[in-house]
């Protein structure tokens, strides 16, 4: 028997297996595989024993269980096969899904300790805006358009977030180092407004957008209301960074200290807000801006323990 675990054996297998029955009408076949799943899963439960009283871990029957599962993934490899999902593809999906997972986890069970800090994606990490508008040139030439109008723009975004445009995006200048120092200090939530929603592959782009980089956040959330995301961490952060002014100003106005990225022009007409907003222009101030920040925190809590 071969040592090495091979998923592209297992793959060509279980299609051999199947040639007994070749897929006549794809809906049907996939309805009787996916149905399969969920038979097989019942009878992995009844092969436990999952339901008898008082079970006990001695009586588990793992040789009858491993039977079971093997039919369950017999069905789902049934399923990738008529969709021709590659082992290579379900190997890569399977990894992306793990650090999901993870992130997932980490998002709902933040460890106190080290302060933390909220960073915006769009325009303060990745360089989108610029990235963006010239995706959108170069889409609106390639359809002989010479004057965009706003509707090319949105059919351009479609396409942009369709083809996993948030993955070709460059980092901004600063932002990697940044990252990397601010998470020796800080716990780093990722906040964002990307519609995940709306297309799923934002989600695994993302993140694999980040790891591609090195700036992998303890959490993220995704949320177009970042008020109310914000509202809802058990911990609230001790410093918020964003370039949105939408987003600054709700977010000082509910009494979140801000660093507002790209600006360094004052902007009128927004009263009291102003007192947890800071400017910043490039990373380089976020940096210097956190320093004081932890600084002073430190003095404080000097003082009280004197
Ligand atoms: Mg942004």
């Amino acid at each position: 028997m071969e040592k090495d675990l091979d998923l592209r054996r297992i793959w060509e297998r279980q299609e051999d297996n199947q040639r007994h029955w070749p897929i006549v009408d794809l809906e049907r076949a996939l309805i009787e595989f996916t149905n399969g799943i969920f038979e097989e899963g019942v009878e992995l439960q009844n092969a436990l024993g999952l339901f008898k009283q008082n079970l006990k871990e001695n009586d588990l029957d793992v040789e009858a269980a491993l039977l079971q599962c093997v039919d369950v993934a017999k069905y789902v490899i049934a399923v990738c096969l008529a969709l021709k999902i590659t082992p290579e593809q379900f190997q890569e999906a399977f990894f992306k899904k793990s650090d999901v997972v993870d992130i997932r986890w980490a998002s709902q069970n933040i460890e106190t300790g080290k302060p933390i800090i909220i960073l915006d994606l769009d325009d303060v990490l990745a360089s989108y805006t610029t990235e963006f508008d010239r995706y959108v040139l170069e889409w609106c030439r390639a359809r002989s358009i010479s004057t965009p109008m706003e509707k090319d723009a949105e059919s351009a975004k479609k396409d942009f977030r369709m083809i996993g445009g948030y993955s070709l995006l460059k980092p901004v200048p600063g932002a990697v180092c940044g990252f990397k120092q601010l998470k020796e200090w800080f716990h780093i939530g990722i906040l964002t407004a990307r519609p995940v929603g709306d297309y799923s592959r934002i989600y695994t782009d993302t993140l694999s957008w980040l790891k591609k980089y090195d700036m992998v956040p303890d959490f993220i959330l995704w949320d177009r209301d970042k008020v109310q995301a914000l509202s809802r961490l058990k911990c609230a952060p001790m410093l918020v960074v964003d370039d949105s002014k939408k987003h600054v100003f709700d977010l000082a106005a509910m009494d979140f200290n801000i660093l507002w990225f790209g600006q360094d022009e004052y902007v009128p007409s927004y009263g009291n807000a102003w007192d947890k907003i800071a400017m910043v222009r490039h990373w380089s101030d976020v940096i210097y801006h956190t320093k004081a920040l932890l600084n002073e925190d430190n003095k404080k809590e000097g003082k009280l323990n004197e």
